[in-house]
């Protein structure tokens, strides 16, 4: 019987892929979890009970199939794994090494939950679909009959990507438009190697090009092509341009010399991964080596800042997060990723100044009387501690007066979230709708937005949140657009 070969979970216990050592890994860009050998999968595997009502699958935001991609791996049968894992996750190898496992799939395991130890359900599946391609069973798309109508995708995130794969498949002429100069989104230009090397997302980003999807690249919208101009040359268009206006600090020096953005240090540190010259690195403002850091900030992004910091050389890197550990939004398991690496968490601290030398425009910083540094040369930490709960349940933060330290910081990066740019504005559309936080208002089933043939996916209608959600919300974008380019939906609004 199937069964037979699982429910290992009491007499084998839970292993992650090798990790590389911290003082090795920290030298380099490449990932730090190792393959698993086929039989350590399958092993891994066969721990999973094969529950009635799997928890792993209704936290996974797509819905994988997980308990029957398990039972394949433990049986040894790899092909059918991959086909079956694919079947509703576009870039499950991408899923596997950056989803928070452990706010999700993971997480709710029911092994977890009784003390054994989660089934290592991402690794198993990042296993699958790497040994998918080495043994060449994931193919491009090649649609059984071509259609005419053609849709235009703003943004080669994984939203935009994944709607591109799955209209693509379904026959339609895509054509996606991005700003940067290779697709990604943020899997290319914010996400470092170190969670996830680039030629997997290389390899995919080929892949769809060799599938028909067309790139239109460095090409901005809205600057280089107007967003009117796309919906006439398209019968149907998808807006995933993601978000990226940093949240700011409001207090004195905030954008001193040597504060930077962390969307700006990650993506010169990503483009010098890929071998590009970015002269804001080789002058030094967004280049950790040899420097004191400061990361400000306690989320994901914060994370792969105090890292990419120490695999640059810094002398020291410290994260300033105004909560504590418990209360942090980042994953517990990068916490530990960055502590084995060198980096000093200081729990219940903020920011409450930047201090450094006065020099240069003194003078004209006194005239406009303004108390303007040039370069930061510290940081004014403010001591917290955590006092009643807010509405969201949070214990918000208060302030311990007379607390104050001065912690010295020849680069400080500004890591404190994102929010939606206003596209009705840039791209001067009254009829888009946003909501009242800025991102674009689309239903959450169909993606349709105010627009007539006008959809709306990932993070610039959820604001900042993960690649797996973006990935489900391009798939049913897809499906929906397909409705609506073959059915009477289309037809009633005309
Ligand atoms: P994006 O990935 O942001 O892609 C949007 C694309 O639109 C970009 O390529 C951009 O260039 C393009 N674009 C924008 N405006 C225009 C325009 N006007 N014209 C043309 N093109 C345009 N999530 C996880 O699940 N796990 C993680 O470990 C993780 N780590 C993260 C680390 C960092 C540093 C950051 C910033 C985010 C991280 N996230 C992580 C979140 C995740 O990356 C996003 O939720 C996801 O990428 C959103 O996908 P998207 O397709 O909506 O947008
Ligand atoms: Fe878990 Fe993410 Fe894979 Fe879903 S897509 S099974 S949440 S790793
Ligand atoms: Fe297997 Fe855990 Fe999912 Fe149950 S919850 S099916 S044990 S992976």
């Amino acid at each position: 019987m199937a069964t037979q070969k699982m429910l290992k979970f009491v007499s084998t216990p839970r292993e992650m892929p090798e990790k590389r050592d911290a003082a090795t890994r920290s030298e380099d860009f490449r990932e730090i979890y190792q393959e698993f050998a086929a039989i350590k999968a399958a092993e891994q595997a066969s721990r999973c009970s094969q529950c009635g009502v799997p928890y792993c699958q209704s936290h996974c935001p797509l819905h994988n199939n997980i308990p029957d991609w398990l039972r394949l791996t433990a049986e040894g049968r790899l092909e059918e794994a991959y086909r079956v894992s694919q079947a509703t996750n576009t870039f499950p190898e991408i899923c596997g090494r950056i989803c928070p496992q452990d706010r999700l799939c993971e997480g709710n395991c029911v092994i977890e939950q009784s003390g054994h130890g989660t089934v290592t359900i991402g690794a198993i599946e990042k296993y699958i679909t790497d040994t998918a391609f080495e043994e060449g069973w994931v193919s491009a798309a090649a649609p059984a009959q071509e259609r005419a109508e053609s849709i235009g995708i703003i943004g080669a995130g994984p939203g935009g990507l994944a709607a591109a794969d799955a209209l693509r498949r379904k026959g339609f002429q895509v054509t996606v438009y991005d700003r940067y100069d290779r697709a990604g989104g943020l899997l290319t230009y914010g996400i470092p190697g170190f969670k996830l090397e680039k030629d997997i997302v290389l390899r995919r980003n080929a892949l769809l090009a060799d599938g028909g999807v067309e790139f239109v690249l460095n090409c901005n919208v809205g600057e280089d092509i107007s967003f009117d101009a796309i919906r006439g040359k398209h019968d149907a268009v998808l807006i995933a341009t993601g978000v990226y206006k940093t949240r700011d600090l409001d207090m004195d020096n905030a954008n001193a010399g040597g504060v930077v953005r962390a969307i700006d240090y990650l993506t010169a540190s990503n483009k010098i991964d890929f071998g590009d010259e970015v002269p804001d690195f080789a002058d030094g403002e967004l280049n950790a080596a040899g420097k004191r850091v400061v990361v400000i900030g306690g989320g994901d992004t914060a994370m792969d800042c105090v890292r990419t910091a120490i695999r640059q050389g810094a002398l020291s890197v410290k994260c300033l997060y105004r909560r504590d550990r418990a209360n942090m939004p980042g994953s517990q398991r990068e916490v530990q990723n960055a502590e084995e690496e060198g980096v000093e968490f200081v729990w219940l601290s903020a920011p409450g100044e930047f201090v450094g030398h006065v020099t240069g425009f003194a003078a004209e910083a006194q005239e406009r009387d303004v108390d303007e540094v040039a370069q930061i040369g510290a940081v004014r930490v403010q001591r917290m501690r955590l006092g009643a709960p807010d509405v969201s349940g949070r214990q918000s933060p208060e302030l311990i007066e007379g607390a104050d330290y001065d912690e010295p910081a020849e680069l400080v990066i500004k890591a404190l979230g994102f929010e939606p740019e206003d596209l009705p504005k840039l791209w001067g559309t009254d009829g888009l709708e946003v909501t009242r936080w800025g991102t674009v208002k689309a239903d959450f089933t169909t993606h349709r937005t105010s627009l007539p043939g006008v959809y709306a996916v990932g993070d610039i209608v959820r604001g900042a949140s993960l690649v797996v959600w973006a990935i489900r919300d391009g798939r049913e974008a897809a499906d929906a657009i397909e409705d609506w380019l073959t059915g009477e939906a289309r037809i009633a609004a005309e």
